[in-house]
């Protein structure tokens, strides 16, 4: 369950009304790096691993709900940049629109002149945040993204804080106002440190490479593909070992040549590498055994009864009822 409490994770503080920054910040509200769609992506994630996983069920959904508190701080810090503009629609009935008159024409011009920087702030909204991204898409549930797998997943969240990271600091460019300032680099910081929690929980699943349970066929995890003419760029991506399985990295000089020798790769032979067809079978039943084995362990009924969660407490004063009346 949730539970809110009334004031902001980080005290975020705005020195002066700023239309044109509230809308750059719409982004991080409705957009598709934005704190939504972190929350939601870390939130639906977690329900796959709650039995099976529990240590990374709590972490999902801690995360999930700071990324719902960083939501609320974005939408606290737009409405504050928005100040003026709810109060100046509300002012429906003054038609003489007396404050910009006394303010002169140039006050109106201004007024409109921000009307045009977002007029969904101005004509829809009511001068509140919407579920946009800066230039009005509506949010979108297409932006989340999940396999049901943590070693998959995980990696897809590593994307997300990269991304979310990138926007703040952009985001941060281009606005002067040190409170607002101070409060993006919280956020940005933030997403640094959710990026290094999803890595170690990556760590902590072994194996975690590939994604997912079936290795990769021996014959082309470890070639590179030459597929340019020109300079040719080594690096630990084509000569060496490679990273994650160690396998020896064998550049294919002559794509074409080598295509058509090889039948279309049907011929082709695995080299560099200690993996045969029959070590991948047998690591791909073991693997897919031990997975299986631990999801359907954690996740079966007992006695008869499936339970999402357990209220050790209540469930000893069930117990105890239960011998009161027997006696
Ligand atoms: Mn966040
Ligand atoms: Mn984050």
């Amino acid at each position: 369950m949730f539970h809110h409490v009334k004031e902001l994770q980080f005290n975020a503080r705005v020195s002066k009304p700023d239309v044109r920054f509230a809308k750059l910040l719409l982004e991080q509200f409705g957009g598709p790096n934005g704190e939504l769609k972190a929350a939601m992506q870390y939130f639906v994630q977690a329900f796959g691993c709650r039995k099976a996983f529990p240590d990374k069920y709590d972490m999902l959904m801690d995360i999930a709900t700071e990324e719902f508190s960083h939501l609320e701080i974005v939408g606290a810090t737009i409405q504050m940049l928005l100040t003026g503009v709810t109060g100046e629609l509300k002012n429906a009935a003054d038609e003489s629109d007396l404050t910009k008159m006394l303010d002169g024409n140039a006050a109106k011009e201004n007024y409109i002149h921000d009307a045009m920087v977002n007029p969904q702030f101005f004509i829809v909204s009511g001068g509140t945040p919407t579920l946009t991204d800066s230039v009005g898409n509506p949010w979108s549930a297409s932006y989340i993204m999940g396999m049901g797998d943590l070693t998959a997943d995980l990696r897809l969240n590593l994307g997300a804080e990269t991304s979310a990271k990138m926007v703040y600091e952009n985001l941060m460019k281009f606005t002067d106002d040190v409170y607002v300032k101070e409060t993006l680099r919280f956020l940005m910081t933030r997403e640094v440190a959710h990026y290094q929690m999803f890595q170690a929980a990556l760590d902590t699943i072994q194996p975690n490479f590939p994604p997912g349970i079936l290795e990769s066929d021996p014959k082309f995890s470890n070639k590179y593909f030459n597929m340019s003419k020109g300079e040719d760029y080594k690096g630990p991506w084509n000569e060496g070992k490679s990273p994650l399985m160690g396998e020896e990295w064998q550049t294919v000089e002559n794509p074409v040549q080598h295509v058509r020798d090889t039948d279309g790769l049907l011929e082709e032979e695995s080299k560099g590498t200690d993996r045969t067809e029959k070590s991948v079978q047998s690591a791909n039943k073991k693997l897919s055994a031990e997975r299986k084995e631990k999801i359907d362990k954690a996740n079966a009924p007992k006695n008869g009864v499936m339970s999402w969660s357990e209220y050790e407490d209540n469930q000893k004063s069930r117990d105890e009822n239960k011998s009161l009346i027997s006696k």
